[in-house]
Protein backbone atom coordinates (compact mmCIF):
# COMPACT_ATOMS: atom_id res chain seq x y z
CA UNK A 1 0.00 0.00 0.00
CA UNK A 2 1.29 3.14 -1.14
CA UNK A 3 2.35 5.56 2.24
CA UNK A 4 -0.07 8.28 3.30
CA UNK A 5 1.19 11.76 2.37
CA UNK A 6 1.01 15.18 4.09
CA UNK A 7 2.24 18.51 3.96
CA UNK A 8 3.92 19.93 6.87
CA UNK A 9 2.78 23.67 7.02
CA UNK A 10 6.75 25.02 8.56
CA UNK A 11 9.54 26.07 7.28
CA UNK A 12 10.80 26.27 10.53
CA UNK A 13 13.92 23.60 10.11
CA UNK A 14 14.15 22.85 13.98
CA UNK A 15 10.00 21.42 13.23
CA UNK A 16 11.18 19.82 10.46
CA UNK A 17 13.66 17.65 11.43
CA UNK A 18 11.82 16.79 14.69
CA UNK A 19 8.77 15.91 12.82
CA UNK A 20 10.64 13.70 10.45
CA UNK A 21 12.79 12.00 13.51
CA UNK A 22 9.15 11.23 14.85
CA UNK A 23 7.63 10.18 11.68
CA UNK A 24 10.46 7.58 10.49
CA UNK A 25 8.04 4.97 12.28
CA UNK A 26 5.18 5.95 11.05
CA UNK A 27 3.64 4.74 7.52
CA UNK A 28 3.45 8.50 6.50
CA UNK A 29 5.19 10.67 4.28
CA UNK A 30 5.60 14.23 5.57
CA UNK A 31 6.09 16.81 2.91
CA UNK A 32 7.57 19.62 4.11
CA UNK A 33 5.45 22.70 2.46
CA UNK A 34 9.04 23.94 0.83
CA UNK A 35 8.61 21.22 -1.42
CA UNK A 36 6.03 23.34 -3.13
CA UNK A 37 7.17 26.28 -3.01
CA UNK A 38 4.65 26.84 0.10
CA UNK A 39 5.53 30.18 1.85
CA UNK A 40 4.74 30.92 5.63
CA UNK A 41 1.34 31.83 6.35
CA UNK A 42 0.78 34.71 7.82
CA UNK A 43 -0.48 34.73 11.57
CA UNK A 44 -2.75 37.40 12.20
CA UNK A 45 -4.41 35.09 15.43
CA UNK A 46 -4.34 35.87 18.88
CA UNK A 47 -4.18 32.32 19.87
CA UNK A 48 -1.78 29.06 18.68
CA UNK A 49 -4.96 27.51 17.85
CA UNK A 50 -5.90 29.78 15.46
CA UNK A 51 -2.57 30.59 14.12
CA UNK A 52 -2.08 26.67 13.66
CA UNK A 53 -5.75 26.18 11.68
CA UNK A 54 -4.74 29.61 9.49
CA UNK A 55 -1.34 27.46 8.84
CA UNK A 56 -2.67 24.18 7.87
CA UNK A 57 -5.51 25.89 5.77
CA UNK A 58 -3.08 27.93 3.60
CA UNK A 59 -0.79 24.86 2.80
CA UNK A 60 -3.75 22.39 1.72
CA UNK A 61 -5.20 24.86 -0.38
CA UNK A 62 -2.10 25.49 -2.51
CA UNK A 63 -0.54 21.91 -2.04
CA UNK A 64 -4.60 19.98 -2.38
CA UNK A 65 -3.25 17.70 0.15
CA UNK A 66 -4.25 16.73 3.86
CA UNK A 67 -1.91 19.22 6.32
CA UNK A 68 -0.61 19.33 9.62
CA UNK A 69 0.56 22.21 11.40
CA UNK A 70 2.24 23.21 14.37
CA UNK A 71 2.19 26.46 16.32
CA UNK A 72 4.12 26.49 19.57
CA UNK A 73 5.75 29.04 21.76
CA UNK A 74 7.10 29.72 24.85
CA UNK A 75 5.49 31.01 28.13
CA UNK A 76 7.06 32.77 30.62
CA UNK A 77 4.95 33.27 34.09
CA UNK A 78 7.13 36.73 34.97
CA UNK A 79 6.25 37.59 31.88
CA UNK A 80 2.36 37.37 31.80
CA UNK A 81 2.74 34.61 29.25
CA UNK A 82 5.01 36.24 26.70
CA UNK A 83 6.87 36.01 24.70
CA UNK A 84 4.23 32.83 23.57
CA UNK A 85 2.29 33.43 20.12
CA UNK A 86 4.87 35.55 19.27
CA UNK A 87 8.15 33.58 20.28
CA UNK A 88 9.29 32.96 16.76
CA UNK A 89 9.25 37.03 16.42
CA UNK A 90 10.00 38.19 19.92
CA UNK A 91 13.45 40.07 19.04
CA UNK A 92 11.50 41.75 15.88
CA UNK A 93 12.59 42.08 12.58
CA UNK A 94 15.04 39.66 11.89
CA UNK A 95 14.36 37.18 14.77
CA UNK A 96 16.71 34.86 14.77
CA UNK A 97 17.13 32.30 17.96
CA UNK A 98 19.87 33.57 19.37
CA UNK A 99 18.93 37.58 19.25
CA UNK A 100 15.30 35.87 20.88
CA UNK A 101 16.93 34.29 23.44
CA UNK A 102 19.32 37.72 24.28
CA UNK A 103 16.18 39.66 24.76
CA UNK A 104 14.61 37.06 27.10
CA UNK A 105 17.59 36.80 28.96
CA UNK A 106 17.72 40.74 29.11
CA UNK A 107 13.82 41.08 29.77
CA UNK A 108 14.44 38.57 33.31
CA UNK A 109 17.79 39.45 34.18
CA UNK A 110 15.70 40.83 37.89
CA UNK A 111 13.49 37.65 38.57
CA UNK A 112 14.69 35.59 40.89
CA UNK A 113 14.95 31.94 40.60
CA UNK A 114 12.17 30.64 42.02
CA UNK A 115 9.90 32.74 39.41
CA UNK A 116 11.75 31.62 36.30
CA UNK A 117 9.06 29.05 35.76
CA UNK A 118 7.18 29.21 32.10
CA UNK A 119 6.43 25.81 29.75
CA UNK A 120 6.47 25.39 26.31
CA UNK A 121 3.33 24.58 24.65
CA UNK A 122 2.41 22.81 21.33
CA UNK A 123 -1.26 22.80 19.29
CA UNK A 124 -1.02 20.42 15.98
CA UNK A 125 -3.50 20.98 13.79
CA UNK A 126 -4.57 18.74 10.72
CA UNK A 127 -6.70 19.33 8.06
CA UNK A 128 -7.68 16.93 5.72
CA UNK A 129 -8.78 19.78 2.63
CA UNK A 130 -8.76 23.51 2.74
CA UNK A 131 -12.24 23.85 3.71
CA UNK A 132 -12.26 21.01 6.83
CA UNK A 133 -14.71 22.32 9.05
CA UNK A 134 -13.52 19.76 11.99
CA UNK A 135 -9.98 19.87 11.66
CA UNK A 136 -7.94 17.53 14.64
CA UNK A 137 -6.53 19.49 17.01
CA UNK A 138 -3.93 18.71 19.53
CA UNK A 139 -2.41 20.41 22.52
CA UNK A 140 0.42 19.64 24.97
CA UNK A 141 2.82 21.27 27.28
CA UNK A 142 6.04 21.20 28.93
CA UNK A 143 7.00 22.81 32.23
CA UNK A 144 10.58 24.12 33.09
CA UNK A 145 12.23 26.59 34.27
CA UNK A 146 14.16 29.88 32.46
CA UNK A 147 18.18 29.48 32.65
CA UNK A 148 20.08 32.68 33.61
CA UNK A 149 22.66 31.73 30.17
CA UNK A 150 22.84 29.30 27.77
CA UNK A 151 23.51 25.50 28.37
CA UNK A 152 23.86 22.99 25.96
CA UNK A 153 24.49 22.92 22.11
CA UNK A 154 21.36 20.81 20.80
CA UNK A 155 18.01 21.63 19.89
CA UNK A 156 16.46 25.29 18.91
CA UNK A 157 14.55 28.21 19.50
CA UNK A 158 14.93 28.80 23.53
CA UNK A 159 16.18 25.00 24.15
CA UNK A 160 19.30 26.48 25.24
CA UNK A 161 17.58 28.49 28.04
CA UNK A 162 14.73 25.89 28.93
CA UNK A 163 15.90 23.70 31.99
CA UNK A 164 13.75 20.62 32.89
CA UNK A 165 14.13 20.29 36.35
CA UNK A 166 13.02 16.63 36.41
CA UNK A 167 15.98 15.87 34.04
CA UNK A 168 18.39 18.02 35.47
CA UNK A 169 19.56 19.75 32.17
CA UNK A 170 18.30 22.10 29.66
CA UNK A 171 16.88 20.87 26.19
CA UNK A 172 19.64 21.74 24.44
CA UNK A 173 21.61 18.95 26.75
CA UNK A 174 18.84 16.32 25.69
CA UNK A 175 19.26 14.02 22.83
CA UNK A 176 16.67 14.04 20.43
CA UNK A 177 14.91 11.07 21.49
CA UNK A 178 14.56 12.22 24.67
CA UNK A 179 12.78 15.74 23.84
CA UNK A 180 10.28 13.60 21.78
CA UNK A 181 9.81 11.47 24.66
CA UNK A 182 8.95 14.36 27.34
CA UNK A 183 8.54 17.24 25.02
CA UNK A 184 5.30 19.43 24.49
CA UNK A 185 6.07 18.05 20.52
CA UNK A 186 6.32 14.66 21.15
CA UNK A 187 3.20 14.42 23.35
CA UNK A 188 1.32 16.30 21.27
CA UNK A 189 2.13 13.87 18.37
CA UNK A 190 1.19 10.77 20.39
CA UNK A 191 -2.21 12.73 21.07
CA UNK A 192 -2.41 13.58 17.12
CA UNK A 193 -1.74 9.51 16.04
CA UNK A 194 -3.81 8.24 18.59
CA UNK A 195 -7.19 10.52 16.56
CA UNK A 196 -5.54 9.83 12.91
CA UNK A 197 -5.46 6.20 13.63
CA UNK A 198 -8.98 6.37 14.14
CA UNK A 199 -9.69 8.51 11.20
CA UNK A 200 -7.65 6.95 8.45
CA UNK A 201 -9.11 4.09 6.67
CA UNK A 202 -7.54 0.50 7.79
P1 LIG B 1 5.90 29.20 15.19
O1 LIG B 1 6.73 28.59 14.07
O2 LIG B 1 5.21 30.45 14.83
O3 LIG B 1 4.98 28.17 15.78
O4 LIG B 1 6.94 29.62 16.32
C1 LIG B 1 7.47 28.68 17.16
C2 LIG B 1 8.58 29.33 17.99
O5 LIG B 1 8.42 28.93 19.35
C3 LIG B 1 9.96 28.84 17.56
O6 LIG B 1 10.54 29.66 16.58
C4 LIG B 1 10.73 28.89 18.87
O7 LIG B 1 11.13 30.21 19.13
C5 LIG B 1 9.65 28.51 19.90
N1 LIG B 1 9.58 27.05 20.07
C6 LIG B 1 8.57 26.21 19.74
N2 LIG B 1 8.89 24.94 20.02
C7 LIG B 1 10.13 24.97 20.51
C8 LIG B 1 11.03 23.95 20.95
O8 LIG B 1 10.75 22.75 20.90
N3 LIG B 1 12.22 24.38 21.39
C9 LIG B 1 12.57 25.69 21.45
N4 LIG B 1 11.80 26.68 21.02
C10 LIG B 1 10.57 26.32 20.55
Amino acid sequence: MSKQQFVLASNNAGKLREFSQMLAKEGIELLPQSAFSVEDADETGLTFVENAILKARHASQLTGLPALADDSGLEVDALNGAPGIYSARYSGEGATDAKNIDKLLDAMKDTPEALRTGRYQCVLVYMRHALDPTPLICQASWEGVILTERRGEGGFGYDPIFYIPELGCSVAELCAETKHQHGHRGKAMRLFFEQLHSLLPA
